[in-house]
C-alpha cells in the first residue's frame, strides 16, 4: 500500500558524527535548531517561525495548549471535523477537551470557517481544530476571522501539508501543526513541528513542548515533553538534503498515474497532487459499492487500499458516543474515497496494474 523511503544510512552519518562530537542528544541541541531554520526557509516564513516536535500528535498537543491552554468547566468542548485521523481527536483529549465532531464542506473536505461562526455549541467551545483533508491547504484569512469575531482560538491540523505548504496563504498566525511520520511525504521516522509566524504563539509552543520551562528552569505553564530528539533531526536534515529529489520522485509517480488514469477512462476519479498532498494517491469512487468492488479486486491482486481516515471518527469505537452535528458529507466521503499504493520508487508498470485493476472492477 505504502512503502515509505527515508535517508539511507551513509547519509545519516556525517549528521550522526556530529552528534558524537557535540554529546548533544536532545533538548534543542544544534541539529534540531539548524533542522528548524532550514524548514523555515522551505516554507518561506520567516527564521524563528518553526519549532521542531518529537511527532505530529505532539505537535497539536503543544499548538492547543500554547494558544487555549487546557480544558475549563466553562469551556470543554473542542470542535473538530469527523472526517479526519485519529490523532486530531487524541490531542484535544491529552489537552482535556470533550471532541464535538462537525461536517466536512463539500467542496473543500475541511470544515467551513463561515458556517461554524454560528453554531450553537461555541459557548462551550475553548477551541477549534480544523483538519487539512489529505493535506489540502486550510483558508487562513477566514479562520483568522472566525478568531477574531469568536475570540475562540484555532489550531490547523495541517498534518500532511508540508509539500503543499511552501510560501502559500495556508502559513500565518495561527498555528500549523505538521507531521514527519514515515507515512508522510517529507519524513524524519516520527516527528513534526509547528509552523505560525506569530512570534509569541511560537515561543509559548516551545515552552508548551518543554516543560513549560522557556529561558529558565521554572515551568511556567502546562506542558509535555514533545520536543524532537537530535537524531531525529539528523534524519530530518538528510531528507532536506534529498527532498527535490524525493519530491520530484513522487511527482512523477502522480504523473504516471495520471496518464495511466487517462488511458483507463478515470481521470476525474484520481485525486492527487497539486489537490492534496504528495502524500496520497486517491481514487474518489463514484458510490459506496463502487468503492467496495474496488477494494475488493484490489485485494485480489493482493494491491492494498486503505480509508486513510476510517469511515470517519465517530464510527471508531473510542468515539461511537461523542456528539456530533449531521454528518451526511463525511459518510458519504469517507466510504467512497481510497488510499492506492505509493512509494517514491513505484514504477510505470505497477502503477498500470493498479489502474487497470480498479478499471475492471468500477465497470462490473
Ligand atoms: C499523520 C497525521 C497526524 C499525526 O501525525 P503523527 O506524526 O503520526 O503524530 C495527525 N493528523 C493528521 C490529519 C494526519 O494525517
Amino acid at each position: 500500500m505504502l512503502r515509505p523511503q527515508l535517508p539511507r544510512v551513509d547519509a545519516l552519518l556525517p549528521y550522526l558524527r556530529r552528534i558524537d562530537a557535540s554529546r548533544v542528544y536532545s533538548n534543542q541541541g544544534p541539529l534540531s535548531l539548524e533542522f528548524e531554520r532550514r524548514i523555515a526557509a522551505e516554507l518561506r516564513i520567516p527564521p524563528g517561525s518553526f519549532v521542531s516536535a518529537a511527532s505530529g500528535t505532539a505537535a497539536l498537543e503543544a499548538a492547543i495548549l500554547a494558544t487555549a491552554g487546557a480544558a475549563s468547566p466553562q469551556r470543554p468542548l473542542a470542535l473538530i471535523p469527523a472526517f479526519t485521523f485519529i490523532a486530531t481527536a487524541a490531542a484535544v483529549e491529552r489537552c482535556g477537551y470533550t471532541p464535538y465532531l462537525v461536517d466536512a464542506h463539500p467542496a473543500t473536505w475541511a470544515i467551513d470557517a463561515e458556517a461554524l461562526q454560528q453554531h450553537p455549541k461555541l459557548d462551550e467551545v475553548g477551541v477549534v481544530v480544523p483538519v487539512a483533508p489529505f493535506g489540502r491547504p486550510l483558508n487562513q484569512q477566514a479562520w483568522r476571522a472566525f478568531r477574531d469575531r469568536t475570540s475562540i482560538p484555532v489550531v490547523f491540523d495541517g498534518a500532511a501539508s508540508f509539500d503543499v505548504s511552501s510560501g502559500g496563504d495556508f502559513l500565518g498566525e495561527i498555528p500549523l501543526a505538521l507531521s514527519f511520520n514515515a507515512t508522510k511525504a517529507f519524513a524524519t521516522g516520527e516527528g513534526g513541528g509547528i509552523a505560525s509566524t506569530d512570534a509569541e504563539c511560537i515561543a509559548r509552543v516551545r515552552r508548551a513542548s518543554n516543560f513549560g520551562f522557556f529561558q529558565t528552569r521554572e515551568c511556567r505553564s502546562e506542558s509535555l515533553n514533545g520536543k524532537m530528539s537530535e537524531y531525529h533531526a539528523a534524519v530530518g536534515l538528510a531528507e532536506l538534503d534529498g527532498w527535490v529529489e524525493k519530491r520530484a520522485a513522487l511527482q512523477s509517480v502522480v504523473t504516471r498515474y495520471r496518464d495511466a488514469a487517462a488511458v483507463e477512462g478515470i481521470s476525474e476519479q484520481i485525486v492527487a497532487h497539486p489537490d492534496v498532498s504528495l502524500s496520497y494517491v486517491l481514487f474518489s469512487a463514484l458510490h459506496n459499492q463502487e468503492a467496495a468492488d474496488v477494494e475488493a479486486a484490489l485485494q485480489r491482486e493482493a494491491i492494498g487500499s486503505r480509508r486513510w481516515y476510517g469511515f470517519g471518527l465517530h464510527n471508531e469505537p473510542h468515539y461511537r458516543n461523542v456528539e456530533h452535528d449531521d454528518l451526511i458529507v463525511t459518510d458519504s466521503f469517507a466510504a467512497r474515497v481510497l488510499g492506492i499504493p505509493l512509494a517514491p520508487d513505484l514504477g510505470e508498470r505497477a502503477v498500470a496494474r493498479i489502474l487497470a485493476t480498479i478499471g475492471r472492477a468500477r465497470s462490473t
